[in-house]
């Protein structure tokens, strides 16, 4: 796992920091907008809908649940896909298309 560096001044971003780009994409050091890859797109894409839909959709069959504490499981399973971003996300100078 290696978190993302900004391709502009190779600042190396610290968790925290890859965290904060899920909202705020420019580089904490140098303050240039940072761009995601497509390959790192479908990187964090995939395991991210994998980690939330599969046991998703085994608690909604197993458990039967109500539509309530199957959302709140859902938001729980989607905070944990969001916390592993920060290893999957690689940056760009310019925009790439997102598939
Ligand atoms: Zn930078």
């Amino acid at each position: 796992m290696k978190l993302p560096v900004c391709w502009s001044c190779r600042h190396q971003f610290t968790y925290r920091e890859g965290l904060r780009f899920l909202f705020r994409k420019n580089c904490p050091a140098c303050g240039k907008k940072q761009y995601v890859t497509t390959k790192s797109n479908l990187r964090t894409g995939i395991p991210a809908m994998l980690v939330v839909l599969v046991p998703g959709i085994l608690i909604r069959v197993v458990f039967e649940m109500s539509f309530l504490s199957y959302a709140l499981v859902m938001t729980l399973l989607l905070a944990a896909a969001m916390m592993t971003v920060p290893f999957f996300v690689e940056t760009s100078e310019k925009e790439e298309p997102l598939v």
